[in-house]
């Protein structure tokens, strides 16, 4: 199909490395969708409508609109007049090899600099409905230094989206109440559209998800700066279970359909957000064995099957005492009770350490205007 494409006028129409990336890309269409055995699923280029999963995510996209790349050959950039000139393909000139281009003249916010230009990409964005220009620059920064040696630990949970360990002896609590109250009211709004494909509903879902994201970068940004105050050069994150990295060490794998369990989906998004963000500020991002961290007892290393989790809490008969279950899981993979050179461990630690912050972590209620504001916190926590 490649080869007879190539020759086909709409493919001469594009600068040669830009059709060979388009093909490329409805190649690997075609490969997933013959590999695929949901029934769900339409041969590429014929999609009718948007289709979307039930946790409101977009598994078909209505007339795919390819994007379409220049590569440096294509490119030809102007400096001095913010300017870019595209290569065009022989059938939109006068003559195959008439000196025709695509002239682009940009503007940038003030301290930004188009350099370096790798790529520039035509890219149809399905919300606002218009083709958009991405400039694509390379920029190499820095690794700057850690702002300490300290390591904090994160948990991820449904509960709680996130509960932070700090080695400071305070931990703090991201309930995720947005993204809650988000899970109700889209899916609702959305089933009361009249047509489940059309402007409407694909609107909702657009806004649906431009909040999620927004949720994860004001997380991200939060646990950073709470981070940075503390000295840490580490955040230790659980291991996401049953997902697994690819042959290629790239992106994880889903399985094939790309059914994505919710949960796994939003942890797996998140954490790719704080690892870039941790980066510039360098921290290290550490994904670490969560096994057993949920039912061992942070303070003594206490490991129980039945140990008790009544209301979020984690109960010690050893400790007599009462934790946040999920502080007391952060803590683990702070400590990370898993991995084979752990310096510290809740054994060596357990003697002269108070237990007070476990029991009454500080907790961050996130809104949309003023983001994450810390909550008065009533605590209820039995001795
Ligand atoms: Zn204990």
């Amino acid at each position: 199909m490649k080869d007879e494409l190539k020759e086909h006028p709409k493919y001469k129409g594009l600068h040669s490395q830009s059709s060979q990336r388009v093909l490329e890309e409805l190649a690997e269409a075609f490969n997933s969708w013959y590999s695929s055995d949901d029934n769900r699923d339409n041969p590429p280029g014929y999609r009718k409508r948007n289709y979307y999963d039930d946790e409101g995510r977009r598994v078909h996209e209505e007339h795919p609109r390819s994007t379409v790349t220049w590569k440096q050959n294509g490119i030809r950039h102007d400096t001095k007049h913010n300017r870019v000139r595209l290569s065009k393909g022989a059938n939109h000139k006068e003559h195959p090899k008439a000196w025709e281009y695509i002239l682009v003249e940009y503007e940038t916010r003030p301290g930004v600099t188009v350099e370096n230009l790798q790529q520039v990409r035509a890219v149809y964005d399905q919300s606002k409905e218009r083709w958009e220009l991405h400039l694509v620059c390379k920029d190499e920064i820095e690794t700057p230094t850690a702002p300490g040696n300290e390591t904090a630990g994160i948990d991820l949970g449904i509960s709680n989206f996130a509960a932070v360990a700090y080695s400071t002896d305070d931990a703090d609590l991201y309930p995720g109440n947005r993204l809650k109250q988000d899970g109700y009211y889209f899916p609702k709004e959305i089933a009361n559209c009249d047509d489940s494909g059309g402007e409407r509903a694909t609107r909702l879902h657009t806004k649906w998800s431009g909040r999620r994201t927004h949720f994860f970068h004001s997380l991200a940004k939060h646990i950073v700066q709470r981070c940075i105050e503390r000295g840490v050069g580490r955040i230790n994150i659980g291991e996401l279970e049953g997902v697994r990295e690819d042959e290629n060490g790239g992106s994880k794998n889903w399985g094939k359909h790309g059914n994505l369990d919710l949960h796994g989906w939003a942890f797996d998004r998140f954490t790719s957000i704080l690892e870039y963000k941790a980066k510039v500020e360098g921290i290290e991002v550490v994904e670490v064995d969560e096994r057993d961290t949920s039912k061992t007892c942070c303070v003594c290393g206490r490991e129980d099957e039945s140990q008790r989790v009544e209301r979020g809490l984690y109960v010690c008969d050893e400790c007599d005492a009462a934790f946040n279950a999920d502080v007391n899981g952060a803590e683990n993979i702070r400590l990370n009770i898993n991995g084979e050179s752990n310096s510290e461990s809740p054994a060596s630690l357990g003697g002269d350490r108070s237990t007070g912050w476990l029991a009454q972590p500080g907790v961050y209620l996130y809104d949309l205007s003023s983001g994450f504001q810390p909550q008065e916190q009533v605590v209820d926590c039995k001795p």
